[in-house]
Parts: C-alpha cells; sequence; structure tokens
C-alpha cells in the first residue's frame, strides 16, 4: 500500500506535563482524514526540508492523545545540559503557536494483547507516552508491573492503569547512563507462573540487556515479547537507525 503523504500540521499549544516532558498539541485543518484511533502509534515529524543530496531531518514520536482536529504528542527534554539539544527537542522548546510541521504517518502502535496472566512493561520516558496509552487500555482486570526510569522524581505522571498493576518508577538523571537499571528492577520482581507478556522501549543498550533476559534466561518468543530501542546514546536518530537494523540482522 503506497505510504500517505506527510501531513501539514500546525502547533496549537504546548503545556509543561513534568520537568522534562512538555507536551505540543499540533492540529488543524491537515488533520482531515488522519486515521482514527491512532494513539499508540507513532508519528515522523519532519524537522528540516532536504536539499541538494542532504536528506530531511525527521524524528519519531508517539500519539499520547488523539482527538478529531488534534494530536497530542510528549517530548522528553534531553541535551539541555551539557550539550546542543537535537534538532526534535529544539523544534518542541521554539516552536510557536501557529507555526507548521510536515507530519507523517502514523504507524501502528504496539499494544499489550489481551488475556495474559501477567504484563511486564519496562521503559524509559521515550516511551512513556507508548507505555500510558497501552496501561490505559487494559481491561481492568488485567495484572502486571510496568518500570519506568524517568529523570526526576516529579517525572512521574498519573496513568489510569488498571488497579491490579503495579507502577514503579526508577530515578536516573543521566538517560543512558545506566542500561542495568530496568533488569535489576524486573530481576527483583521474580518470575510468576502462568502466562506473561513483557513489553519494552528504551535506550539501545537497555534494550539489549532486557532482551537477553527476557529471551534467553525467561524463554519468551516473539509472542510473548515486544522489545524496541528507542534511542541511541551519543547518535542521533539517523545513526540510531542504522545500527538498530544492524542489530535486529544479527539478533532477530
Ligand atoms: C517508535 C518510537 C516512538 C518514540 N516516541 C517518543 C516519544 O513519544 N517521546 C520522546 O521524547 N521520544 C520518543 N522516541 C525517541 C525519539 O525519537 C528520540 O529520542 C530522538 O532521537 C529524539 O530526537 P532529537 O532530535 O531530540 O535528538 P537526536 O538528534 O536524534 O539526538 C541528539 C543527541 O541526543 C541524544 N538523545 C536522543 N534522545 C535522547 C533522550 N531521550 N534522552 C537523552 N539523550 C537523547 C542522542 O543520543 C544524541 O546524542 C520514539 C522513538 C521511536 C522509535
Amino acid at each position: 500500500m503506497a505510504r500517505p503523504e506527510p501531513r501539514t500540521l500546525a502547533l496549537l499549544s504546548r503545556t509543561q506535563v513534568t520537568p522534562n516532558m512538555v507536551r505540543l498539541r499540533l492540529g488543524g485543518s491537515g488533520m482531515a482524514g488522519f486515521p482514527e484511533n491512532a494513539a499508540g502509534g507513532y508519528v515522523k515529524l519532519r524537522l528540516s526540508e532536504g536539499e541538494d543530496g542532504v536528506k530531511p531531518v525527521v524524528r519519531t514520536y508517539t500519539i499520547r492523545h488523539q482527538t478529531e482536529d488534534a494530536i497530542d504528542v510528549d517530548f522528553v527534554v534531553h541535551g539541555l545540559k551539557d550539550e546542543q539539544p537535537g534538532p526534535a527537542v529544539s523544534w518542541a522548546l521554539d516552536a510557536q503557536p501557529g507555526d507548521t510541521i510536515l507530519v507523517g504517518g502514523p504507524g501502528p502502535a504496539k499494544p499489550l494483547p489481551e488475556g495474559m496472566d501477567r504484563y511486564l512493561v519496562a521503559g524509559d520516558m521515550t516511551a512513556l507516552p507508548a507505555i500510558s496509552v497501552n496501561l490505559e487500555s487494559l481491561p481492568a482486570d488485567a495484572r502486571g508491573t510496568a518500570v519506568i526510569e524517568i529523570q526526576h522524581e516529579d517525572d512521574r505522571q498519573d496513568i489510569a492503569a488498571p488497579e491490579g498493576f503495579d507502577i514503579q518508577w526508577l530515578v536516573n538523571p543521566h538517560p543512558g547512563s545506566d542500561p542495568e537499571l530496568l533488569l535489576g528492577r524486573l530481576r527483583e520482581l521474580g518470575w510468576e507462573d502462568g502466562e506473561t507478556y513483557a513489553w519494552v522501549a528504551a535506550e539501545f543498550a537497555a534494550m539489549r540487556t532486557l532482551r537477553d533476559y527476557f529471551r534467553s534466561e525467561r524463554g519468551l518468543g516473539p509472542d510473548r515479547l515486544y522489545i524496541s530501542s528507542y534511542w541511541k546514546q551519543g547518535e542521533d536518530e539517523d545513526s540510531h537507525r542504522v545500527v538498530k537494523r544492524a542489530d535486529l540482522e544479527t539478533a532477530g
């Protein structure tokens, strides 16, 4: 099927969700024909046009909420202290209401399949929008634990998860610096008999440690495991994509 043409959306508003997360509402007439129920899926934000052989700058973000004429996108604010923020963060912080951006997608969400005995969910702040959508979509009697790495205590968010769902927050002010953090907490949780489904999205090195754990130690196959790296320390999205593709070819 032909990929839909990117559409032009306008910045409608910006909200500071938590100290290190900013929400941009994008919408307007360009939303006409946008697929319904796309929350949890991703969009490709085109931050600069490519010209003279230079590729356009494109960054991938999750749709946190969707209304008839807008989508909300939550940006992790990174790189302000010790380096230049990437183009996505710069745009998220500098754009003014009415500014427009080309938006590709949406791509499909990766929901939690219903009917499992237990869910284990792990991710950092880049995965928090997708995790929130997924937990909010579970049936009320679903059970499990989500372990979420945040940059600051105050980056916790209210998630309308099922009552029996435990959400644990791990603070790491330096994202990407501790690939074993999520794994350490998951190990502490132990393992239960029954059907477990694991969902992980995190920094590349953290993703690899978690993939080893769930595949090799816990024997989860693809029907019980969604795992993806959302970014890689020291690489921008383009070079991360190259590493990710090579990794997928070797690790599957
Ligand atoms: C399917 C999918 C969905 C995603 N959804 C979201 C989302 O909803 N919200 C969100 O914030 N991110 C999300 N991401 C991650 C986001 O695409 C990357 O973080 C992206 O690299 C940010 O672009 P940038 O222009 O800010 O930085 P880049 O130009 O790509 O990178 C510049 C530098 O910043 C570093 N960097 C990139 N991201 C982070 C980070 N989070 N923390 C610390 N350092 C970082 C890089 O290693 C690099 O050194 C998603 C990724 C995927 C694949």
